[in-house]
């Protein structure tokens, strides 16, 4: 990836303070999908550890979503969507998670063909159990994940450990 314009994706994050509510700060990534070489340059540093590793990506809804559908096209793969519960037109399975308040679920179809590669890709890593819940939910679909990528890691809240310390992250805050 072009660094410079790595640099200016990093600088392009905006953190929000107190926003959904108190207490969170919120790491807004529209700038920089807004810009298009600091996109280029962001896109390439994701897929850049996993060439040839992968079969399809899986974005999580909803901003994995985003960068899912650039990351597809750029390593001319395929895209699947994880969603939240309740989206999906046909068969799907689902994982239940705990999130700090209450619990959370995701579906992805059921139609992916057993020991398909999976690229998993969010954007935002905090505690860390969404993308737990990504990885069990394409492993109970016969998938194989061999990557787990995100834009930003929140280093102070863990979530690398609840992966096993195997995801590739972009940029740290
Ligand atoms: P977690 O499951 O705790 O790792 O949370 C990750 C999910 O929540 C991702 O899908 C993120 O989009 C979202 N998320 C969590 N914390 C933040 C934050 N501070 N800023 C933006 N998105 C966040």
């Amino acid at each position: 990836p072009d660094a410079s314009a790595l640099a200016r994706a990093e600088s392009l994050i905006g953190s929000i303070a107190d926003y959904p509510e108190p207490g969170v700060v919120f790491r807004d990534i529209t700038p920089l999908l807004a810009d298009a070489e600091a996109l280029r340059a962001t896109i390439d540093a994701l897929l850049e550890p996993f060439a040839g590793q992968f079969d399809v990506v899986a974005g999580i809804e909803a901003r994995g979503f985003l960068l899912a559908g650039a990351a597809a096209v750029a390593a001319g793969v395929g895209l699947v969507p994880i969603r939240k519960a309740g989206k999906l037109p046909r068969p799907a399975a689902s994982v239940s998670y705990a999130l700090e308040y209450g619990t959370a679920e995701i579906e992805m179809h059921d139609d992916i063909a057993s020991g398909t590669r999976v690229l998993l890709l969010d954007d935002v890593l905090a505690t860390g159990g969404t993308l737990e819940a990504g990885r069990a939910l394409v492993a109970r679909l016969g998938g194989e994940v061999t990557g787990t990528a995100v834009l930003l890691e929140i280093d102070a809240l863990g979530g690398r450990a609840v992966l096993g310390g195997d995801v590739h992250t972009v940029f740290h805050a």
